[in-house]
């Protein structure tokens, strides 16, 4: 076989390899990802549950401030009640306490119902706490088992590349920039095997001659339809 054919046969080994790392990589990320995903998600609720306490606290504080209001409007009337002159004042006085009395009634209600709210909040939040301390603990034992992975993907990737590194200082410039020109758009089908007089890239026929040249192997052979490296798997069949 021509030996920079041969040389691009390897080196498309080796990048199919390269590349092959990636999903692994990403799989041994995913975990982590999903876990760290899970955590913020938590604390944003909890961010979001303190804002809402908030809201409750401030509505909570402008009813406690009516309330005082209320009080000393009912004191004052007390007083007055003390100076009326006429039943027509006096019965004005009465109507006055009694819708003071039903807005005191009506505050101290709302008031015990955004407490029932805002210490529902304080729940959630305790819980919410609790599975993120759980999720943190978890997290650290995800982060060292990813970490261990990659570690061991990186190691055998090391191995590809100075693999890559020996061939590529083996293989000739022109051969290079003709495999990378192709690999741009082929990816890892730049170099193929012919099966049954077919392109195993694109799966189209070739011609008898392009066959005896494939099966030859004296040259670089590419496929007539598609651009791509050929070459025949003959050691293994
Ligand atoms: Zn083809």
């Amino acid at each position: 076989m021509n030996k920079h054919l041969k040389q691009l046969i390897d080196l498309a080994e080796v990048d199919k390899k390269i590349d092959a790392f990636e999903p692994q990589i990403e799989e041994a990320n995913y975990n982590y990802e999903v876990a760290l995903a899970k955590t913020k998600s938590i604390e944003s609720d909890i961010e979001n549950l303190n804002n809402e306490i908030k809201e409750e606290d401030l509505k909570k504080a402008k009813n406690e401030l009516h309330l005082a209001e209320l009080s000393q409007k009912l004191e004052e009337n007390t007083k007055k009640s003390s100076e009326v002159k006429t039943e027509r004042e006096m019965k004005s006085l009465q109507l006055e306490e009694e819708i003071a009395k039903e807005q005191v009634t009506f505050a101290n209600e709302e008031i015990a119902r955004l407490e029932k709210i805002i210490d529902a909040k304080k729940e959630q939040i305790e819980l919410a706490k609790k599975s993120l301390e759980e999720l943190t603990e978890k997290l650290v034992s995800v982060k060292a088992d990813v970490d261990e992975k990659l570690a061991s993907i990186n190691e055998e990737r090391q191995k590809v590349f100075v693999e890559k590194e020996k061939l590529l200082a083996q293989v000739n410039q022109k051969g290079l920039a003709f495999y990378q020109k192709i690999r741009r758009w082929a990816k890892n089908s730049t170099v193929v095997p012919v099966e049954d007089q077919a392109c195993m890239g694109c799966h189209m026929i070739i011609s008898d001659k392009i066959y005896a040249d494939v099966i030859k192997a004296e040259d670089i052979t590419t496929c007539p339809h598609c651009g791509r490296i050929l070459y025949m798997k003959a050691a293994e069949e």
